[in-house]
């Protein structure tokens, strides 16, 4: 397996630090706002990369964090005149929704920022003590970015030349020891969420906050360290700024960086408000099909997204979906069992597309190529089956496609239709949960409805539920 490690510049063989498993960290949303699309992108081809990593019997400890403490949250809150938690809880749950609609499988462990302020203050910790950092007068902490020798060794950026560009930011007022210094603690302001520290009541700067979460639950090391293309400078330069200075030790092994969604070739993003929430487009398509069109590229490329890309990423993935129907139809009526001596030659055929399929996937994760290769498979199926073959041999192609869509999180069964009568059911069986206080199964039934795309809404009257796909 191949990964292309903005580090290096160069596709590399996946070694493990430890055999059979992977640490991964990938950064995660800020949560102030419902996630747009863009924001998707980063979920979903890394949910495919884990997946395939999965699949091929490695074990993924997968970490990604909520930034839920944050200018823009408290702004919003402002805004809404209520606290900063209230606004970052309420996203953190439309988030998983629609994480869950896009068939992203849950992190093993999605730490919240708010929730790690002490081992971000250990760490803030070592490095003072290791000279990394320093409190200027105001309280704050920086970063002493001068002290660590490799910096700029991800973005292949050398201070020099950035010292050139830099020379006229300089802030007036600011007491930092240099204009490449970055904040590591800040002093609180008037009305803004704030903890205690041996510095000052304040709050964590951005990046510290994935060097802490990931040592945390992933240790000094990590195999995969991953997120958009944006946030190689600064923030995860930053990144390993901190954690190198701080543990002394190669933070990451392979840095992945996915490249944007456009629209109109242009970044989509909330500041320049062209952007539409993957709840818009779950109004309009089936959330599998963003899934779908996501894949259709390849990670790193620029992606642009179009009403014409979806609808023919919606015709791509009905093909799909209907083959794998036909075939389950054929496996009902069919009257042989056992395969034949002819049907035996084309299963030898079929292994060549798991192996192509696999080939692409090993070339870091070309799911473009991965999906063609699924389309050759559909074309086969079409030719290659009818109600004479046997069960044994359409169950086998039904094994087949249903293991290779899964690897891209492509559901092909469609599920029961939840009906309002089993909604009812369920909501009843939760108010009687948390009756009882069992809130785990209060929330257990929050989030199975969730996952089939029913949105609860508790009210003075009781509780409301509506369909968000
Ligand atoms: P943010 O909430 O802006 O910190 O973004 C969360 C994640 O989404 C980061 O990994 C970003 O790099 C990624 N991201 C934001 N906008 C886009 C976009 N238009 N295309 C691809 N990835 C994006
Ligand atoms: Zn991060």
């Amino acid at each position: 397996m191949k990964i292309y490690n903005t580090l290096t510049k160069k596709k590399e063989e996946f070694v493990p630090l430890e055999k059979g498993k992977v640490k991964m960290y990938v950064c995660g949303p800020t949560v102030y706002n419902l996630i747009h699309i863009g924001n998707a992108r980063p979920m979903i081809v890394f949910d495919t990369i884990r997946r395939y990593m999965e699949y091929k019997g490695l074990e993924v400890n997968y970490v990604s964090n909520f930034t839920d403490v944050d200018d823009k949250i408290i702004k919003a809150a402002k805004e809404e005149g209520i606290d900063a938690s209230t606004i970052s809880e309420r996203y953190i749950l439309e988030c998983k929704k629609d994480m869950a609609s896009l068939n992203i499988k849950e992190a093993t462990v999605h730490p919240k920022a708010t929730e790690e302020i002490d081992s971000m203050l250990a760490i803030i910790q070592d490095l003072m003590d290791k000279d990394y950092a320093y409190k200027a007068q105001d309280g704050t902490v920086y970063f002493r970015v001068k002290k660590f020798q490799d910096y700029g060794k991800l973005s292949h950026k050398k201070l020099d030349d950035l010292e050139a560009g830099h020379r006229e930011m300089k802030v007036t007022g600011d007491d930092k020891e240099d204009s490449f210094d970055f904040v590591l603690w800040k002093p609180k302001k008037e009305g803004e969420p704030f903890w205690h520290s041996p510095w000052c009541d304040g709050r964590p700067g951005w990046h510290i906050e994935c060097s802490a979460m990931s040592r945390k639950y992933l240790g000094e090391e990590i195999d995969i360290h991953a997120g958009g293309e944006d946030l190689i400078f600064p923030h995860h330069e930053n990144e390993i700024a901190q954690s190198e200075g701080a543990n002394g030790k190669t933070f990451a092994k392979y840095w992945m960086h996915n490249g944007f969604l456009n629209i109109d070739n242009k970044k989509m993003s909330k500041s320049l408000g062209n952007f539409f929430t993957v709840r818009d487009v779950n109004q309009k398509y089936d959330p599998q099909v963003l899934r779908f069109f996501m894949l259709s590229a390849h990670y790193r490329s620029p992606l642009n997204f179009s009403e014409d890309l979806m609808e023919a990423a919606k015709n791509g993935l009905s093909r799909i979906v209907s083959s794998v129907e036909n075939l389950r139809y054929l496996s009902e009526i069919t009257v042989k069992w056992e395969m034949s001596e002819d049907e035996k030659k084309l299963m030898d055929e079929v292994k060549r597309f798991r192996l192509k399929f696999e080939e692409a996937m090993d070339d870091d994760f070309n799911t473009a190529d991965a999906v063609s290769v699924i389309f050759e498979l559909v074309k086969f199926i079409n030719i290659h089956t009818s109600k004479e073959n046997s069960r044994q041999y359409i169950d086998e192609l039904v094994n087949e496609m249903e293991e290779l869509t899964q690897i891209l999180g492509i559901i092909t069964k469609r599920e029961k239709e939840l009906l309002d009568q089993d909604i009812e059911d369920l909501i009843n069986e939760r108010q009687v949960a948390r009756k009882e206080k069992n809130f785990q199964r209060a929330d257990e039934i929050r989030e199975e409805l969730s996952k089939k795309g029913i949105l609860l809404e508790d009210t003075r009257e009781g509780v409301k539920w509506k369909r968000i796909d």
